[in-house]
């Protein structure tokens, strides 16, 4: 992340830190403007890592040569990205078969894809076109490479003056994964989207343990931070929302916590929803590659699945994969149904507020926030997207218990 003459240009590491972590953002901006903290230097791990990709890199790049591609290679170093935007162009305009290191600017996002590929389709550079190829060191595509592979994609675009089709990672196995980037690309902008109305509008956010904290260059600034505050991320396997209902209880720090949690009661219901979060795991990770973190798929797959085929202009979209799984999915149903949704009552979702929060002040129950969640899934990727001013269906009995949700039956 940079800031250059007031306007932040943003990559696609940028883009994977929020989606791991939104208090990482939070942080990257802190060091940008204020910069009165540092993260973490690379540790043996990462840079080995590093290391072991690179290598991985150069070998496909060899092999490229060695099987009589004409590679043009972009010089990066000492030159600024506008610089190699333009040998990148210039590349390209001569139609060579592989361009290594290109680079791509569209005045907020950009960087550098590891090689473009020429392919045959006709665009403003000629009979040619080109497609990305980017390469990785697991076996197996993370949906993080292909919010990735269709930023540099979407950039490529407006070089070329056609979208590219596919894109491609070449794995650390050896094995090529193709994506068709018609079928991504909406929820990778999305995603972009989500990521700078971030930016914008700063909502405040705090450490809290997640996945992405073993490999997060702001893990010593949240552990010390956490230590300082006594707070309750030091309990060991406690949830987000175990924690959250701590802090309602008015247990806010390790100090005041008496008990284990499981002797405080803290179970969690298993929701439709859950179930149907279930389902889409095994769905995504059962015969087919692609995304196998249930939040990074689109709610737009489920529902299509709930759709007629006649509003989809053809079949009904029952891909073989997830026959196994109709029932649970059909489960679902009335959660995904639009028009059950029609007639619901919506709220306005003011600052500070979370899911949980808004279950438990409207519905007069915290547990109610999958409900929520799972009626707005067309909206929301993930159950912290909101932001104020947000619109959001909710359960009918709301409007019966709060006055502040509004109720126009028959909208
Ligand atoms: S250490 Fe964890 S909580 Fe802190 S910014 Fe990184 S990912 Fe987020």
């Amino acid at each position: 992340m940079q800031s250059i003459d007031g306007t932040f240009r943003l990559s696609a590491s940028d883009l994977m830190r929020f989606k791991g972590c939104r208090h990482a953002t939070t942080l990257d901006l802190r060091k940008l403007e204020v910069g009165d903290i540092e993260p973490d230097e690379e540790g043996e791990e990462a840079v080995l890592l590093q290391a072991q990709g690179d290598a991985h890199e150069l070998a496909f790049l060899e092999r490229l040569k060695a099987d009589g591609r004409e590679v043009v290679e972009i010089e990066t170093k000492g030159r600024n990205i506008e610089e190699c935007v333009a040998s990148t162009l210039e590349a390209m305009r001569s139609g060579a078969d592989v361009i290594f290191q290109g680079a791509m600017l569209d005045g907020v996002w950009g960087g550098y894809s590891d090689f473009l590929e020429k392919v045959e389709a006709p665009s403003e550079l000629g009979e040619w076109s080109y497609e990305v190829v980017d390469t990785k060191l697991k076996r197996k595509p993370d949906p993080k490479h292909v919010l990735q592979l269709c930023l540099y994609s979407d950039l490529l675009a407006d070089m070329q003056g056609r979208p590219p089709e596919h894109a491609h990672l070449e794995l650390g196995d050896g094995s090529r994964f193709t994506v068709r980037l018609d079928e991504v690309s909406a929820y990778a902008r999305r995603s972009r989207r989500i990521f700078q109305r971030f930016i914008d509008g700063r909502p405040v956010t705090s450490p809290e343990p997640v996945t992405a904290c073993v490999l997060c260059r702001w893990k010593s600034h949240c552990e010390k931070v956490w230590r300082e505050t006594d707070s309750l991320s030091l309990v060991a396997n406690a949830t987000r929302m175990q924690r959250d209902k701590l802090r309602e209880a008015g247990i806010g720090t390790m100090t005041n916590t008496p008990q284990p949690l499981a002797e405080q009661g803290f179970s969690l219901r298993r929701s439709a929803s859950r179930v149907l979060s279930a389902a889409k795991d095994q769905l995504l990770t059962a015969d087919r590659s692609g995304p196998v973190e249930a939040e990074d798929i689109h709610p737009s797959a489920l529902r299509r699945w709930f759709l007629p085929g006649s509003s989809l202009g053809g079949a009904d979209y029952r891909p073989a994969p997830l026959a196994p799984l109709e029932r649970s999915i059909e489960a679902g149903r009335q959660l995904f149904d639009p028009l059950g949704k029609a007639d619901l009552p919506t709220y306005v979702v003011a600052p500070g507020e979370s899911l949980w929060r808004i279950a438990r002040r409207i519905l007069k129950d915290s547990d109610r926030h999958d409900e929520i969640f799972a009626l707005n899934r067309d909206l929301l990727d993930h159950p912290g997207d909101i932001f104020p001013g947000d619109v959001l269906r909710m359960p009918k009995d709301a409007a019966i218990l709060s006055p502040e949700v509004s109720y126009r039956p028959g909208s």
